[in-house]
C-alpha cells in the first residue's frame, strides 16, 4: 500500500488527525483499533474529568454538543461524560466523518529518507508513506516506579490500565498505590464489583474532593493554533507555573462525585504513606509494611501510578530503525512547532508532544490544535499550494 500519509493510532489524536486530513483533502491510511485504549483500558463505569466542549471535531461540526442534540438532551443531561458516552460519541463522530481504521497494529516502522517510510503490520502489509503521524497514546507508557517494582513480588500487582474488569478482583482485598483521580476512581469501581477492601496509599495528603477547574485550558491551547511557539518561548519558570497549575487541577483534587463513593467503611486511605515491604505468604496473601509502622494483608496491588514517556517501549521502534536517528531531550521526540520530529514527515502528537507543547497534549482538549498545526505543515511537505 501507498499513501501519502499514516496515522499510526486511531484514539482521539488519531481520528481527529484522520478527519482533518479528510477535510484537507489529503490522501491518508488510519491504522490502529478505534478506541482501543478507552474500550479495554479504561473501566466501564469510569467517568471523565473533561466535560462536553473537548470535542474531536477541527471544523467545530461534529462537536459533542451537537451529538447530544440528535439524541434531544443538553450537555447537563451528560455530564460528568460517562467513559460509554464518550465512546458513543466517538462512533458517531466517526460515522460522521466516514472514517475507517485500517484494524491493524504496525510491527516495525523504518524511515528510509525524507519522506519515505515503510510501515509493517501484524498482517503481512507493507504501507509505504511519504509522512506518518504517530499516535498511539498511553498504554506503552504505563509507569511502574522502580521503588514498587524493586518491594513488589511478580505476580502481586497490575498497573490500573490493566485492571479495566474490576469483577476479576469481586470477593479480594485490594492495595491501591496513588492519589490521584485514577486511585480512587478504581477503589470505588473495586468496591462496587464486590472487592472485599480496598486500601488508599500515598505519600503526600489526600487530595480534595473539589472539581476541577479546566476552562482555562481551553483558550491557551486554541490559541496555539494560530501561535505554536507560544509553549516552548516561555522561561522555564513561566512553564513550571502553567505545569503546576494543571497539576493543581488535576493531581491536587478528586472530583466531588466520587466523595460518597469512597467515605465507606471497607475503603480506608493511608495518607502520607510510603510502602516499605510487601512478603507474599505461603498462603499467597500479600503482608504489607508501611513507613508508619502498620502492616496490612491484602490479596493484590494496584499501581495508579500514571504514564510516562519512554520511546523505545513503542515495539515498532524497537524492531525498526527510526530510534537512532531520531533527536530526543529528556526522553521525550524533539518538535518544531508542527510537530515534525528531525526526519522529515515524521511527526508525534499526543503525549510525548507534552515537553514542547505543555502537558495538555495528553488530554483530549489538544486534538483539534494539533491535527490542525500537523495538516498545514503536510500541505507544505506534499506541495498542495
Ligand atoms: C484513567 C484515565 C482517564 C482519563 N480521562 C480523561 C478525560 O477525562 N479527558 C481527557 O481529555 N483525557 C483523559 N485521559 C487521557 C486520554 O486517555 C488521552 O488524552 C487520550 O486517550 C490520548 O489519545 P490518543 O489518541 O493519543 O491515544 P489512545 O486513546 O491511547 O489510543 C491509542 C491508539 O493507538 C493504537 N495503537 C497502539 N499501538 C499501535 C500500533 N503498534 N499500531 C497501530 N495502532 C496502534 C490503538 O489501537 C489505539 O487506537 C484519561 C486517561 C486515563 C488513563
Amino acid at each position: 500500500m501507498k499513501t501519502d500519509l499514516l496515522i499510526i493510532g486511531a484514539g482521539p489524536f488519531g481520528l481527529t488527525m484522520a478527519s482533518h486530513a479528510k477535510h484537507l483533502g489529503i490522501d491518508f491510511i488510519i491504522a490502529g483499533k478505534a478506541m482501543e485504549f478507552w474500550k479495554n483500558n479504561m473501566p466501564q463505569g469510569m467517568y471523565l474529568r473533561s466535560a462536553c466542549d473537548w470535542h474531536l471535531d477541527s471544523e467545530n461540526k461534529s462537536t459533542i454538543e451537537n451529538y447530544l442534540a440528535t439524541l434531544n438532551l443538553v450537555p447537563a443531561d451528560a455530564e460528568p461524560i460517562s467513559r460509554d458516552f464518550y465512546l458513543s460519541y466517538v462512533e458517531w463522530f466517526q460515522q460522521q466523518k466516514k472514517i475507517d481504521p485500517l484494524p491493524v497494529y504496525i510491527n516495525r516502522l523504518d524511515y528510509a529518507g525524507d519522506h519515505h517510510f515503510n510501515a509493517y503490520t501484524n498482517r503481512g502489509e507493507i504501507i509505504a508513506a511519504d509522512n506518518v503521524v504517530i499516535a498511539v497514546g498511553f498504554k506503552y507508557f504505563m509507569h511502574i516506579p522502580p521503588e514498587f517494582e524493586n518491594i513488589l513480588p511478580a505476580g502481586s500487582f497490575s498497573h490500573t490500565c490493566d485492571v479495566a474488569d474490576m469483577t476479576a478482583m469481586r470477593g479480594k482485598r485490594c492495595l491501591i498505590l496513588g492519589g490521584r483521580q485514577s486511585a480512587f476512581e478504581w477503589a470505588a469501581l473495586l468496591n462496587e464489583a464486590g472487592a472485599s477492601s480496598v486500601h488508599i496509599s500515598h505519600r503526600h495528603k489526600s487530595p480534595s474532593f473539589t472539581a476541577a477547574d479546566w476552562s482555562w485550558v481551553n483558550s491557551l491551547v486554541d490559541n496555539m493554533a494560530d501561535n505554536p511557539g507560544w509553549f516552548r518561548n516561555l522561561s522555564q519558570e513561566e512553564k513550571d507555573a502553567v505545569s503546576d497549575k494543571l497539576w493543581a487541577e488535576g493531581r491536587l483534587k478528586v472530583e466531588p462525585w466520587l466523595e460518597p463513593r469512597i467515605m465507606k467503611d471497607d475503603i480506608k486511605l493511608w495518607p502520607r504513606t510510603s510502602l516499605t515491604a510487601c512478603e507474599k505468604l505461603t498462603t499467597g496473601e500479600l503482608n504489607v509494611s508501611f513507613d508508619n509502622d502498620t502492616k496490612i494483608i491484602v490479596d493484590h496491588i494496584i499501581l495508579a501510578t500514571g504514564y510516562k514517556v519512554i520511546l523505545s517501549q513503542i515495539p515498532f521502534f524497537t524492531n525498526g530503525n527510526i530510534l537512532s536517528e531520531l533527536a530526543t531531550n529528556n526522553g521525550f521526540p524533539v518538535l518544531d512547532e508542527h510537530f515534525q520530529t528531525n526526519l522529515p514527515g515524521l511527526f508525534f502528537t499526543s503525549m510525548p508532544a507534552g515537553q514542547d507543547f505543555g502537558p495538555f497534549f495528553g488530554f483530549t482538549i489538544s486534538v483539534r490544535t494539533s491535527a490542525k498545526l500537523i495538516g498545514k505543515e503536510l500541505i507544505r511537505n506534499l506541495k498542495m499550494v
